[in-house]
């Protein structure tokens, strides 16, 4: 790790920090410290810090805004690759939207909007990049990221860029067939032009809608379980009388039973617990195994 982070250091356009925090990257304000934390600005960066880390043997992870990640309260012992300003940008065209991975999704949607274009009322109040919304296949119930993409290009270490047409990629619920060593710089969506009127009426519908019934400005990780089937993982665990469960500072939401929330200064030792509390709890009950919508890093640990 040592020579990984002297060959990098003063070598990048973007930044590079040992023992970054993680509690600073997840939207559960949640997570020890990244041994190693680079912010790539240009595929040279990005070239350079792979080929670095292979050569050093760290392992790495990329990370977008953290907000679908719980982080280990011992931290992360590899890097964390995260994009910077220079992924950060979208443009328009006719039918279709190209935006960089690291570009806030809440920000295209909006863009999308403003230049009247449909498809993406469905994404109003996700967090997060759009590179980890193509890696999740972020989306609702009915809709989701991966059917609008036309192409999705991915920056594999060793090979360099790799652009995929959106039909070649398996989208599957909250998961996806990207290459899981890649990084992903930038997508092309496909959209077309819509009613301003009807797509503002849609927007305004979503967001109502997680405004009644999520735990919104509390810290989470949005939902914490995939729904089972056609059952909805809140319904279950409302009904085996979790709603309010608490271990540490870590809270299952009285609004919705499918968000855990940190009301001030839970671990991941907190959240991990209740995971495994609300699992077995669940299974006692209705019989059904709940899967984790959520990502790890590092080794979270019970408390
Ligand atoms: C309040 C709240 C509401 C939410 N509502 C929804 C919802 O309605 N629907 C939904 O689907 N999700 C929802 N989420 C979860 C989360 O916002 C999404 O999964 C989001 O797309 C994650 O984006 P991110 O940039 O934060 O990714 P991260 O959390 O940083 O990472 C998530 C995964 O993507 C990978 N990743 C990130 N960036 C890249 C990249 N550039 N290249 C390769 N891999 C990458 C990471 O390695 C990780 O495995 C919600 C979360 C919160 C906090």
């Amino acid at each position: 790790m040592e020579e990984a982070f002297r060959r990098l250091s003063g070598s990048l356009d973007g930044e590079l920090r040992r023992d970054e925090p993680m509690a600073r990257h997840t939207s559960w304000r949640i997570g020890g410290p990244a041994a190693l934390f680079a912010v790539c600005d240009t595929l040279k960066d990005l070239g350079l810090v792979t080929r670095v880390l292979a050569e050093e043997s760290v392992p790495f992870t990329a990370v977008g805004k953290g907000s679908n990640l719980l982080v280990a309260d011992e931290g992360y012992a590899g890097a964390v690759v995260t994009l910077g300003r220079g992924f950060m940008r979208h443009s328009v065209g006719e039918g279709r939207l190209e935006a960089g991975a690291g570009t806030a999704l809440a920000f295209v949607v909006q863009e999308a909007f403003r230049e009247g274009l449909d498809g993406l009322a469905f994404a109003v109040g996700i967090p997060g990049t759009v590179g980890g919304a193509l890696a999740m296949n972020a989306g609702s119930k009915d809709e989701w990221i991966g059917e609008l993409v036309e192409s999705v290009t991915v920056f594999v270490p060793g090979e360099g860029l790799r652009r995929l047409r959106g039909s070649e990629v398996e989208w599957g619920y909250r998961t996806s067939s990207l290459p899981g060593e890649g990084i992903i710089v930038e997508c092309v969506l496909s959209v077309c032009s819509g009613e301003p009127v009807r797509i503002r009426a849609e927007m305004d519908r979503n967001f109502r809608m997680r405004r009644n019934t999520q735990p919104v400005g509390k810290a989470s990780a949005g939902s914490v379980f995939k729904n089972p089937g056609e059952d909805s993982a809140g319904r279950l665990i409302e009904t085996a009388g979790l709603k309010g469960a608490r271990l540490g500072d870590a809270v299952v939401s009285t609004v919705h039973a499918n968000f855990i929330v940190n009301e001030g200064d839970a671990t991941a030792a907190d959240v991990l617990g209740l995971v495994r509390r609300i699992q077995m709890t669940v299974k006692e009950i209705h019989g059904v195994e709940l899967r984790p919508e959520i990502r790890f890093l590092g080794t979270p640990k019970e408390a």
